[in-house]
Parts: structure tokens; sequence; C-alpha cells
């Protein structure tokens, strides 16, 4: 064997070694996709379960127990009480804004109800 057909040889073993470690990084990359795949499906499936709690979550507390601290909003410059949830009583900007703890108080200070109020 003369030296061109050696190094020939040589390349010939190098380059196939090269492709077994190639194809053995392939099956390593696929079966890392795989794991990685597998991860997602554990993921998306938490993801669901988590979804789902705070779906539970909201759906218990989205009908709380009348809170007892009430309290109602009127403008200075307004001729109605509101609740804290009405669209009106939260445009009251902060300057404005007169909070009463009782409805009656607000009365007693010449305000009128809301409709707000009477659907309550
Ligand atoms: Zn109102």
């Amino acid at each position: 064997m003369n030296q061109l057909e050696s190094n020939v040889l040589h390349s010939f073993k190098m380059v196939k070694s090269d492709i077994i470690m190639m194809q053995d990084t392939m099956t390593q990359l696929s079966q890392s996709q795989e794991r990685i795949m597998e991860m997602l499906g554990e993921l998306r499936a938490q993801e669901t379960a988590l979804y789902n709690a705070m779906k539970a979550h909201k759906l218990t507390t989205s009908h709380p127990v009348k809170r007892t601290r009430k309290s109602y909003v009127a403008s200075k410059t307004g001729k109605s009480v509101h609740t804290t949830n009405c669209p009106f009583g939260k445009n009251i900007k902060p300057k404005s804004k007169v909070v009463f703890a009782t409805k009656s108080k607000a009365f007693n200070a010449g305000y009128r109800a809301c409709d707000c109020l009477k659907r309550v």
C-alpha cells in the first residue's frame, strides 16, 4: 500500500467515523426531541389543570358572600349616589368624589339614589 492509498483509506475511515458520530448525534437529538415533546405534553396538561383550577376558582369567587362593608360614592358636583360598581360611580374623579358608608348618609346629604342602587 502506497502513501496515497493509505491517505485515502485513512480519510474514508475518518468520514465513516464522522457519519457514525453524526448518526449517534441524530439518534440523541431525536431522543431529546421526544423527551422535549413529552415535557411539552406534561406542561400542557399542567397548564390545562391550572386553567381549570383558575376557572373553578373564578366560578366560586364570582358570587362572593355579600360584603358587609359596602360604600357608596357620589360626586360633589352631582346629584346621585352610586354603588362603587356603578359605571357612573367609577367615573367620578377622585378629586370630586364623596364616599358614604351607608345609603341613608348619602340621602341625608341631599343625594338621590342612582338606578344602580335600586337594582341592588
Ligand atoms: Zn349609579
